[in-house]
């Protein structure tokens, strides 16, 4: 088998697209995002071909990325994770989130930094995981749950801690009680430097959501998490998508975001879209 692993060099700085999966979106496209004209559509059709099928659904993509420097790796989102992971109910679970880190030539334990964007089940699949999905813990009848980067700090907005029993209080007992009594969930508030890039608050999606920005001179990559979650909200920044918490909020976000006008070329980095690289 062979993989292509995607990469995008910022200065000393390597960015990786880690593919975990694409499916279907779980409801008519015109649901997620109401405020479109057919003409936008139309525009972000044409911006990005692969995001729709032939039935008109949907089609996203699911990756993470890695951020590699001569000072760390960090991983930004996990994707929608194992076959028991809490995305089953909506996303083609299993992932491959693990063949394309062996791809790339990733070893989980090398992994210093994984930084969670936002608590949606499609960002955190692999993050903690049963010592069934964990290839080197040998087998044993167990259930506990440990995390799959066994010598990260995972990287959370206090925010988003704190929204944990309204955006999905399952998730306390398969992936931050997991964290916390490994000791290894640090809360974050607000931006917060990495050891290659920093982490920027972009709130709106959800209450705590935050992206990751590497910056050589003028030369900017931003890893978006879902700052915007189809071709739409590149091209129309105004446009809300129906599962954001504060419409008003991710609105600002991303006109923030994408309207750096210091920034000689501005590369996103998005989980969702067909390309795993794009110049804004
Ligand atoms: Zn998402």
């Amino acid at each position: 088998m062979s993989l292509s692993v995607p990469r995008l060099r910022i200065g000393s700085t390597e960015i990786i697209a880690l593919a975990d999966a694409e499916g279907p979106f779980f409801s008519p496209r015109a649901e997620a995002f109401p405020e479109a004209t057919a003409a936008q559509w139309a525009e972000a059709d044409r911006y990005d071909p692969g995001a729709v099928d032939a039935e008109g659904r949907w089609r996203l993509q699911f990756r993470a990325y890695a951020i590699r420097s001569d000072k760390g790796l960090t991983i930004v989102d996990a994707g929608i994770g194992p076959a028991d992971s809490p995305a089953r109910s909506w996303a083609p679970v299993p992932g491959t989130l693990p063949e394309s880190l062996a791809a790339a030539g990733i070893d989980p334990a090398e992994v210093d930094t994984v930084v969670l964007t936002h608590l949606h089940t499609d960002h955190v699949g692999w993050a903690v995981v049963t010592e069934a999905a964990v290839p080197s813990a040998g087998g044993g009848a167990t259930s506990d749950r440990r995390p799959y980067f066994p010598n990260a700090e995972y990287l959370l907005q206090r925010a988003e801690f704190d929204a944990l029993d309204a955006l999905n209080p399952q998730l306390r007992e398969t992936l931050t009680d997991p964290l916390v009594a490994a000791g290894r969930l640090r809360l974050l508030d607000g931006d917060t430097p990495l050891r290659a890039g920093r982490t920027v608050a972009t709130p709106g999606h959800t209450p705590g959501h935050q992206s990751v920005l590497v910056a050589d001179g003028r030369e900017l990559a931003l890893v978006t998490g879902d700052l915007l979650v189809h071709a739409l909200q590149l091209l129309h920044p105004e446009l809300a998508y129906a599962h954001e918490i504060d419409p008003e909020a991710a609105r600002h976000s991303r006109k923030r975001l994408l309207g750096r006008e210091t920034a000689t070329t501005l590369h996103l980095a998005t989980p969702h879209l067909t390309e795993p690289f794009i110049s804004a």
